[in-house]
């Protein structure tokens, strides 16, 4: 039986509407959403706002400079095959895992070459390497554990 995984040409923005976090206050699970701005535009996710449940540490604000990332150290984040395996949220880990698990890979890569726009075809070339499979699906599941389930939508 094989699984396939067909890119459906998700791109990393796709993903930005919300950060698991690490606190800034007392470290534990957080969750940031983000916000696209005025103009509805993904490219300005610009506002977010963070609660904490555990400390009820509260703030909105506004993303200084980059588009793509987080202002806090994120929550799934681990060491995986001498690298960094990281995450902004569970679906996000979990499309990374589908792509990993699934032994044909269809459609990141067609006769044009690579579709840059999607985030399967950014994804680091360790994370693409089948050797690496086992240990990055371990990984994956670890970092899927360490989600508190009841703080998630
Ligand atoms: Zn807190």
């Amino acid at each position: 039986m094989n699984s396939k995984f067909h890119d459906e040409g998700k791109s990393i923005y796709d993903f930005l509407h919300e950060f698991y976090i690490k606190c800034p206050q007392c470290g534990k699970f957080t969750v940031v959403k983000s916000f696209p701005n005025e103009r509805g535009s993904f490219l300005f996710y610009k506002k977010r706002s963070l609660v904490c449940n555990n400390c009820g540490f509260v703030k909105v604000y506004r993303n200084s400079g980059g588009v793509i990332g987080s202002d806090y150290p994120l929550w799934l984040e681990v060491n995986c095959c001498g690298e960094k395996l990281w995450s902004y949220n569970l679906k996000h880990l979990e499309y990374i895992e589908r792509f990993v698990s699934a032994s044909i890979r269809e459609g990141y890569c067609d006769e044009h070459g690579w579709k840059n726009n999607s985030m399967v075809s950014r994804l680091p070339k360790w994370i693409k390497e089948r050797k690496n499979r086992d240990e990055i699906l371990k990984c994956i599941k670890r970092m899927k554990d360490s989600i508190p389930k009841n703080e998630i939508d």
